[in-house]
C-alpha cells in the first residue's frame, strides 16, 4: 500500500477534484492525504482573525464568500442532484460550525478547530464525488489517529494502532481517503501539525502502516536542481538521498516540507514527488542510499542576517562559543550558518526578531558586526569529503563573487556559501552553469 498526498493546488478547482479522483482510482488501493483546496487555509485564517479582532462582520462576510466559493465548486463537481444536495449538506456543516464559534470569548482553541475545516472540506468533497462515481471509498477521519504528544511530538504508537484499527474495519475499501495536516493534541483538542503539514501527515502514515511509498503530488515535476523563478532550464533531479532533501527543503526548496523527511528517512520508506498536471513524469525520489557521488542542486535562502563576534577574549580560551551561543539560545534564536576562526565568529540568522537584544548581549563580549540582507547559497550532493574535486568546483565557480561566510564539512551533503542579495540571481546561474552544463 502507498501514501499519496496531494496539495490545494491539486485539488484548487471542480475540474483538478476531478482529476486526481481519476489518477487515484487507476492506482489501486492505497491511502490518499489530501490539503485544503489552495486559498482555503489562509481564508480560515482571515476569518480567525476577524474574529479575535472581534469583527463580526468582517468575519461574516468572509465566511459567506467562501462559502459562496464552494457552492461553485458543487455545482461544477458533481453530476446529480441528490450528490449536490449531499455535498452542500457536508460543506454546510462546517460553516455553520465556524459561525457558531462567533462567540464573546475566541482563543487559539476556537482558531485550531476552524483551521481544520478546510481538510474536512476537500476530503467530503473528494469522498462523496467518488461514490457518486460506484467507488468504494473510505473516509479515515484524521481526527481518529492522528494525534500529538504532550510535547506537540506525533505520538507514533497511538497513530500506528488506532489507523490500523481503522483500517482493519474498512478492510474491504477500495481507496482510503483522510485530512493532511489536521490532528488532535495530547488533551484530546482539536489542532494541527502546522501549515503545510498535509506532507507531515502523508509522511507520519507512510511510517505507520509501513508503506511501499509515499508520494507527495504537487504542480510541478520533482525537485528542480536550481530555482526556476531565476535560471533557466533547470531539470528535475531524479534521485535524491533525504539529506540531501532535508537540506534543499530548508534552503528554500518550496515543494517539500522540511518535517516531512524525517519519518520517512527514519522508517527508511521511499517518498517520490510527482506532478498531477503531468502524472507520467519521473519526478523526485527520495531514498536512503541512492548511488550517485555527484553535486544534484542549488538552492538559495533570501533575508539573512549575518553576525561577526570578534574578540582577543577567544584567543586560547575555552568557554567562549558557549557564553555566545547562550546569548542566542536565551533569545530564542535559532543559527543557520557558522564560521570561526581563532579570535572570532560569524552566524546567520533568518529572522530580525530578537536581533536587538542578541546584538546588545553579544557586544559584552567583542566587537559586534551586523549585516543584513543576505542569501545563503546552498549548493546539495553526495559531497563525502573524500571526494576530490568538488567544494574547488563550487568555489570556482564563484570566483567573481564576493563570498562573505563558507561553510563545509558540516555534513556530507551540502556546502554553504554567504553571499549579498544584489549577488544571488548571479551566483545561481554561475553555479548551474559550472556543475550541470
Ligand atoms: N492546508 C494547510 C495549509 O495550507 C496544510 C497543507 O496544505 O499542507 O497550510
Ligand atoms: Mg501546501
Amino acid at each position: 500500500m502507498k501514501v499519496l498526498k496531494f496539495g490545494g493546488t491539486s485539488v484548487g478547482s471542480a475540474q483538478r477534484i476531478k482529476n486526481v479522483a481519476a489518477l487515484i482510482c487507476e492506482r489501486g488501493k492505497n491511502i490518499v492525504v489530501l490539503s485544503a483546496m489552495s486559498g482555503t487555509t489562509n481564508t480560515l485564517v482571515e476569518i480567525s482573525d476577524y474574529l479575535y479582532k472581534k469583527n463580526v462582520a468582517g468575519a461574516k462576510e468572509t465566511v459567506n464568500m467562501l462559502q459562496a466559493k464552494y457552492e461553485n465548486v458543487i455545482s461544477e463537481l458533481f453530476d446529480s442532484e441528490e450528490y449536490r444536495e449531499k455535498a452542500r449538506k457536508a460543506v454546510g456543516e462546517n460553516f455553520d460550525f465556524i459561525r457558531s464559534l462567533n462567540k464573546e470569548i475566541f482563543t487559539l482553541f476556537e482558531e485550531r478547530e476552524i483551521l481544520a475545516c478546510g481538510e474536512m472540506i476537500s476530503t467530503a468533497l473528494m469522498t462523496l464525488y467518488l461514490q457518486e462515481k460506484g467507488v468504494n471509498v473510505a473516509l479515515l477521519p484524521a481526527l481518529d489517529f492522528m494525534r500529538t504528544d504532550k510535547n506537540a511530538e506525533p505520538d507514533t504508537e497511538y497513530i500506528r494502532t488506532h489507523l490500523k484499527a481503522l483500517l482493519e474495519e474498512h478492510k474491504d475499501a477500495d481507496i482510503y481517503i483522510t485530512q493532511g495536516y489536521v490532528c488532535r493534541n495530547a488533551y484530546g483538542e482539536i489542532d494541527n501539525l502546522k501549515r503545510g503539514g498535509s506532507d507531515y501527515t502523508a509522511s507520519l502514515i507512510g511510517a505507520a502502516i509501513g508503506a511501499d511509498e509515499i508520494q507527495i503530488w504537487t504542480d510541478i515535476d520533482g525537485m528542480h536542481n536550481n530555482d526556476p523563478r531565476f535560471v533557466e532550464n533547470t531539470k528535475p533531479v531524479h534521485e535524491l538521498h533525504f539529506e540531501e532533501a532535508a537540506e534543499l527543503a530548508y534552503f528554500g526548496a518550496k515543494i517539500l516540507h522540511p518535517t516531512c523527511v524525517l519519518p520517512a528517512k527514519l522508517a527508511n520508506i521511499p517518498v517520490r514527488l510527482l506532478n498531477t498536471m503531468q502524472p507520467e513524469a519521473e519526478g523526485t525520489l527520495i531514498y536512503n542510499s541512492p548511488g550517485s557521488r555527484s553535486i544534484k542542486a542549488v538552492a538559495a535562502k533570501d533575508n539573512i542576517i549575518s553576525i561577526k563576534i570578534k574578540s582577543g577574549r577567544m584567543l586560547l580560551a575555552y568557554g567562549f562559543l558557549r557564553k555566545v551561543f547562550e546569548i542566542f539560545e536565551t533569545h530564542h534564536t535559532a543559527i543557520d550558518m557558522i564560521v570561526t576562526s581563532e579570535v572570532g565568529v560569524s552566524v546567520t540568522i533568518d529572522s530580525e526578531r530578537n536581533l536587538d537584544a542578541v546584538v546588545d548581549d553579544l557586544k559584552k563580549f567583542g566587537t559586534v558586526t551586523v549585516e543584513r540582507d543576505m542569501v545563503i547559497v546552498c549548493v546539495v550532493g553526495d559531497l563525502e569529503w573524500q571526494n576530490r574535486g568538488f567544494e574547488a568546483e563550487v568555489v570556482n565557480a564563484l570566483k567573481d563573487v564576493p563570498v562573505r561566510m563558507i561553510s563545509y564539512g558540516g555534513s556530507n551533503y551540502n556546502i554553504s556559501l554567504l553571499i549579498r542579495k544584489e549577488d544571488k540571481v548571479r551566483a545561481l546561474n554561475l553555479l548551474s552553469k559550472a556543475l550541470f552544463e
